[in-house]
């Protein structure tokens, strides 16, 4: 099967690569060495394949695999693309536990009205084991094959999630530390009109973190935005729109995580909040014992 793929380069040395409702990134001028910001959805390492050799040539190889986190929308086909190019998987210390079989993600929060919630019950959140293919990224902030980047602890979507910023120009890519898309609204899936906001909220296991990481990428002004969901947004005014944004980070009160976080450590996820009532089997239920006794019922009239 030919995989399709789309190359979007929406800055100097930076390209997305669309991979289902998620985006991975081809970070480094053709002709130069290469990295791979985020591998996209399981069984996709065939599409990325197809992009990176698109931009770069074929037989194109990066240096490097980062990881903004762990989750399987974005290291879903990281081990497989990184045995294919014999490159190591680079993520935060504290992501390690999600990626080397000691720990699962926090359970999503399905509750939370909105699409992202209803599709997320059918995502998982179980980590991976990429073994001795995946390494902590370096203490000095350096990125790996990508000199003139730095890696930022931008916790709160996850416990050890990062965000990579370019300080030449101010140019950031920020996983899911935000997104730039309207996750909840079911149009936006397919239109995804450009706007600055939460990130995947069932999947957000610690909102005072995720409030703060919002602060710190604000404070950086940047000039550029490409997040793990929703297209890129451009020019001077990215910045005054993640500064307004700031401080105005859509908690889910009343629900899981918007109630207490769940604590994690170097070990991976130690403490959860109590799960809030599934409204959703709730229905499925009275809707499955409101067919039984239309049964019953229909039985006993003898139809
Ligand atoms: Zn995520
Ligand atoms: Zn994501």
């Amino acid at each position: 099967m030919t995989a399709s793929f789309a190359v979007d380069p929406f800055a100097p040395g930076v390209a997305r690569v669309p991979i289902g409702f998620v985006n991975a990134y081809l970070v480094g001028t053709p002709g130069e060495p290469w990295v791979l910001v985020d591998t996209g959805l399981p069984k996709t390492a065939a599409l990325t394949r197809a992009a990176a050799e698109a931009r770069f040539g074929a037989g194109a190889r990066p240096e490097a695999i980062v990881l903004t986190h762990g989750h399987f929308d974005h290291a879903g086909s990281a081990l497989a693309l990184a045995r294919a190019w014999d490159v190591p998987v680079y993520a935060h210390p504290l992501e390690l536990p999600y990626l080397t079989g000691r720990s699962d993600y926090a359970p999503q929060d399905p509750t939370i009205p909105g699409a992202i919630s209803t599709l997320s019950r059918l995502f998982p959140t179980t980590g991976y084991d990429f073994g001795d293919r995946v390494r902590a990224l370096p203490d000095d902030g350096s990125v790996p094959g990508l000199p003139g980047w730095r890696w930022l602890h931008t916790p709160g979507h996850t416990a050890g999630h990062v965000s990579l910023l370019r300080d030449d120009d101010r140019l950031l890519l920020a996983g899911d530390a935000f997104a730039t898309m309207d996750l909840d609204s079911w149009t936006a899936q397919v239109t995804k009109p450009k706007q600055i906001d939460r990130p995947p909220a069932p999947f957000t296991p610690d909102w005072e973190a995720t409030q703060a990481s919002v602060h710190r990428l604000a404070e950086l002004d940047p000039t550029a935005v490409g997040a793990g969901h929703g297209l890129p947004i451009t020019g001077l005014s990215v910045g005054t729109l993640l500064r307004a944004y700031d401080g105005h980070v859509e908690v889910p009160v009343g629900h899981r995580y918007g109630r207490a976080p769940a604590v994690a450590d170097e070990t991976g996820i130690v403490a959860l909040p109590p799960p809030v009532p599934d409204p959703l089997p709730l229905k499925l239920a009275a809707g499955a014992a409101a067919l039984g006794a239309a049964l019953v019922w229909r039985r006993r009239a003898g139809w």
